[in-house]
């Protein structure tokens, strides 16, 4: 069995309301969580961390021309969110303990884009240019080679083989109550409650 995760804060605001957080995490969430419990209860999918479950259930994309076959549409979304969502609100903190990435993390940021400045503004654009429902991930390769990830629904970086580091949710439920369709002034605004402790804890561990 699934179970919520605990907020490890009691507020994000004013960066997310209290409003949105309550939504968000005690509604949205809690449905993922139920969800999933009740479609694989008696399946070989009971007993599997939620990394595992969307590893087994992600779609597959058929070689042969008849095109993409998928494998657990439900299972794979469902379990989906709840392991973004279980990232996404742990990364956050009302006061990070670091506010910039530091050591290899920063490096390979500054490596791979220049600067974090430049970074930052790609993720953003990344985010703004998702059509629809979806994820903006930081992920990493075996290697430590970093990338920008673009996940539509509940597609996330471990579907792929890789280790995901941050996300932006931009789902309307993430921002609508604050933001409406400002989308890009949503994700722009989160940046200070990223804590690039736990980021740079996910790149090196
Ligand atoms: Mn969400």
């Amino acid at each position: 069995m699934f179970t919520l995760i605990d907020l490890p804060y009691k507020s994000l605001a004013p960066v997310i309301s209290d409003e949105t957080l309550s939504f968000h995490h005690g509604k949205h969430l809690q449905t993922y969580v139920d969800n999933l419990n009740k479609l694989i209860a008696g399946t070989d999918y009971e007993g599997k961390s939620l990394e595992e479950i969307v590893v087994a259930s992600a779609p597959v994309i058929s070689s042969a021309a008849e095109g993409a076959v998928e494998k657990s549409p439900a299972i794979f979304n469902n379990a989906g969110q709840i392991l973004n969502h279980n990232l996404y609100f742990t990364q956050f903190s009302p006061e990070p303990s670091l506010s910039v990435p530091t050591g290899s993390l920063l490096a390979q940021i500054q490596k791979q884009w220049s600067s974090l400045e430049a970074f930052q503004a790609d993720f953003e654009a990344k985010g703004v240019g998702l059509f629809g429902s979806g994820w903006v991930w930081l992920a990493a390769d075996k290697n430590g080679e970093l990338s920008i990830l673009q996940c539509p629904n509940a597609d996330n970086p471990v579907a792929h083989g890789l280790k995901p580091l941050l996300t932006f949710d931009v789902w309307e439920h993430a921002y609508y109550l604050d933001h409406q369709n400002r989308r890009a002034a949503h994700l722009k605004a989160l940046w200070p409650i990223v804590d690039w402790n736990v980021v740079g804890d996910r790149y090196t561990k």
